[in-house]
């Protein structure tokens, strides 16, 4: 068999308003081809994918759903992949929430449908989505049936303390329905973690650092020991930092406010807390961080939503010093802001300057588009910027299973 059709994972990340997708090689990391359509529900839904070096890319429609997208996926860009499709050893997908029953990465069957099922009251934006791409490439490919692999986001949250993860509410409700921190991006945390234990020559199991994921979801995670001991995102996705369209940490009795008092129903705050609310809410112009990025200093609202968004960061960076065990390796940024916006990273850091992050200014603007590395001074805190790569992570846990079988 052509060496570059071999031991080839799908990977499938259905969000809530976006699919990516990839065919890649865990054991030597390297991509057949990945893609990614976004605008999903918006006018000009577009996909772009790249293989072998050439890029294209298409307007699918307008509105266009999940399933519709993932139609065109398989059957327009895959379709001239199909003998590699054949010959897929697995297909990993990402899945946000495992709820109260699944605590790792696991092959696909009927009780594994049903449990991502009973957990979409935890992730009402993600899980759903996710069961249409498993729903979909079981019905279409069945004899891959057995090969679907779910990788959980919250699956590196599961030795939080409780301190950490309970909520100051009566025990019961965690004990009967489940109610907890179960953190989010968990894919992408512990794969910068990883990578920057690499950096620093450290052992995993005595790596200490703060990683920032900073995407259209945003969240923080707390690694002691290697080990997560806090992560800011909570029962669902929607606590924590402030991000693309959801507010992050409010105070609950907003809601009391709102409902009793504006006569705004539950769904409808649903919908205005984590679709309408974060950088689009504060600005009620974009989500986009290219928006804030070139307006800030020309546009107050520009201003406004990026300073909450950078105060917000920097309160929980300070606060996950104190889980440290007394020793910090380093902080890290990863996720499109993360990667691409240094104004984020210096505003955020310069609020810390009394736990001596000195941010240098050269280091900190080149490292954009695709480039990562130490972004602090020699004799500073290290900040490192850490590309995240969610689609090979989850190919490398897909593998793994596959493997265990
Ligand atoms: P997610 O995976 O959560 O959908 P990403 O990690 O792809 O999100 O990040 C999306 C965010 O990153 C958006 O706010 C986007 O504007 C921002 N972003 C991506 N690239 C850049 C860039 N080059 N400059 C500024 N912002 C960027």
């Amino acid at each position: 068999m052509d060496e570059k059709l071999k031991n080839l994972i799908f990977v499938l990340n259905c969000g809530s308003s976006s699919i990516k997708f990839a065919i890649l090689n865990p054991y030597n990391k390297r991509k057949y081809l990945s893609g990614i359509v976004e605008r999903l529900f918006l006018p000009e839904t577009y996909i772009t994918w790249q293989c072998s070096g050439t890029k294209y890319k298409k307007i699918i429609g307008s509105n266009i759903t999940h399933e519709y997208a993932l139609n065109f996926i398989l059957d327009q860009v895959l379709l001239a992949e199909k003998d590699v499709f054949k010959k897929l050893i697995g297909i990993g997908h990402r899945v946000v929430h495992g709820g109260t029953k699944i605590k790792k990465s696991i092959l696909i069957d009927d009780n594994i449908i049903q449990c991502i099922q009973d957990a979409v009251s935890f992730a009402p934006l993600h899980n759903p989505a996710n069961l249409i791409g498993i729903k979909t490439i079981i019905q279409k490919y069945p004899a891959l049936s057995k090969k679907n692999v779910a990788v959980f986001d919250t699956s590196f949250y599961q030795d939080m303390p409780k301190s950490s993860f309970l909520y100051a509410i009566p025990y019961n409700f965690y004990k009967e329905y489940g109610i907890r921190r179960y953190g989010a991006h968990g894919t992408s945390h512990y794969y910068v973690a990883r990578k920057i234990s690499l950096i620093l020559n450290k052992n995993f199991n005595s790596l200490n650092v703060i990683t920032c994921h900073l995407g259209n979801g945003a969240s923080v995670s707390a690694i002691c020991n290697g080990v997560c001991v806090d992560t800011s995102m909570g029962l669902t996705p929607l606590e924590g930092l402030v991000m693309g369209t959801r507010s992050g940490d409010i105070d609950p009795s907003i809601i009391f406010f709102m409902n009793k008092n504006l006569n705004i129903s539950i769904n409808d705050i649903e919908t205005i807390l984590t679709k309408k609310s974060g950088l689009l809410g504060l600005s009620g112009v974009s989500s986009d961080f290219r928006y804030f990025e070139k307006n800030y200093y020309l546009k107050k609202e520009a201003k406004r939503s990026v300073d909450i968004f950078c105060h917000r960061l920097s309160k929980y960076i300070a606060a996950y010093t104190t889980l440290m065990d007394n020793r910090l390796d380093a902080v890290i940024f990863t996720g499109g802001i993360g990667e691409n916006v240094p104004l984020i990273r210096e505003l955020t850091l310069s609020k810390l300057s009394l736990l001596d992050f000195k941010i240098d200014i050269e280091r900190n603007l080149s490292t954009v588009n695709g480039a990562s590395g130490l972004i602090t001074e020699y004799n500073s805190r290290p900040v490192f910027v850490i590309l995240t790569d969610e689609e090979l992570a989850i190919a490398e846990e897909t593998i793994s299973i596959i493997n265990k079988k």
